[in-house]
């Protein structure tokens, strides 16, 4: 039996956004607008993203992934300004209002939802080609957001966990296989919420790693009018990546390649011991990468202190 969109909104997104447990949701789907009530003393973070079938996931990826990594990519911008997630809305735009699809979709977003407490309290859906339009709004206390623009000459550069794992892993998704690690890793992003709560006390600057570590870390400098140094040899690796691909190619993916939704940060030279600290807590991997210096532009170096160039981005197709 058809749905109707009124249906379809009830039984997959209504039902799953009830069960949240958020007390500062006044009023959530079903009206006009969605009434939230913030406290005292918070800014609001907000982000919106888009993914689109065939651009930004396989037009054949599992609903529950595509769910998953839609909602994982937006709290992501939220772990970047060091926000706590509160709500979001779904703007859904579907070829068709398949049962199965929409089931799996719609558990893929709750467990997410659930993980991070972040409350679905609003959106729209319509028919056309599959789109995810998510919609995010954190809490961070006034003035404590962590932006692209505060690095200074002499903070170290800091990286979380492993990057270069995703990009390999979209290959592998893309040829049939999805469920190793390193697939894992592009289909299952582990926002960095916590972690950027914890870290908003020591950084100077952050930002998400979304499109490679090159392209993200400029866009710190070009805000915060600096330069950086990154020491090749320290660019957080995982075996695995390693294993798969080579030394090499690793290294070029975690620079160039993108997905890994891992932060970036800036912290003062004496902040080291209290980001080892917070690493431990945590129990995330934070590596020191480099250096902020005045000279403008993004210089890599080798283990023997040669500048080396950067890698193309072109090139990476197969193992
Ligand atoms: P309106 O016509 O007033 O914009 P809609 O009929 O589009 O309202 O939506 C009815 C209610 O369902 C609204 O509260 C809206 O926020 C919510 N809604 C619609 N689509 C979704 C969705 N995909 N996920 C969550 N909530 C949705
Ligand atoms: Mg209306």
């Amino acid at each position: 039996m058809a749905l109707s969109e009124f249906e379809l909104i009830r039984h997959y997104f209504a039902q799953a956004s009830a069960r949240s447990q958020r007390s500062d949701v006044v009023l959530g789907i079903g009206d006009d607008c969605a009434i939230l009530a913030p406290q005292a003393g918070d800014e609001l973070a907000v982000s919106v993203d888009t993914l689109v079938a065939g651009v930004h996931f396989p037009e054949q990826a599992n609903p529950y992934d595509i769910a998953y990594r839609s909602l994982a990519v937006n709290l992501s911008d939220l772990a970047a300004m060091g926000a706590q997630p509160a709500w979001f809305t779904l703007a859904l735009t579907l070829p068709e209002a398949n049962r199965q699809w929409l089931g799996s979709f719609s558990q893929g977003l709750s467990d997410v939802a659930n993980r991070f407490d972040i409350a679905l309290v609003g959106g729209d859906t319509t028919r056309g080609h599959l789109t995810i339009s998510i919609q995010v709004i954190g809490s961070v206390p006034e003035g404590q957001a962590m932006r692209r623009d505060g690095a200074n000459c002499g903070d170290g550069i800091y990286v979380t966990g492993f990057i270069g794992d995703a990009a390999a892993g979209l290959e592998q998704v893309k040829v049939g296989k999805p469920r190793g690690y390193l697939a894992q890793r592009f289909s299952r992003p582990q926002p960095r919420v916590s972690l950027a709560q914890a870290l908003r006390q020591v950084a100077t600057a952050a930002i998400d790693i979304s499109d490679g570590l090159l392209a993200d870390l400029t866009h710190i400098l070009e805000r915060s009018e600096v330069g950086a140094k990154v020491a090749l040899e320290h660019l957080p690796l995982s075996d695995q990546l390693i294993d798969e691909c080579g030394l090499e190619m690793a290294r070029k993916l975690a620079l160039r390649g993108g997905d890994d939704y891992e932060l970036c940060f800036c912290a003062g030279a004496g902040q080291s011991a209290e980001i080892e600290a917070i690493s431990r807590d945590l129990g995330v991997p934070i590596t020191s990468i480099g250096e902020i210096v005045s000279q403008p532009g993004l210089r890599l170096y080798d283990a023997a202190g040669e500048v080396v160039a950067a890698p193309e981005k072109a090139g990476y197709q197969h193992f």
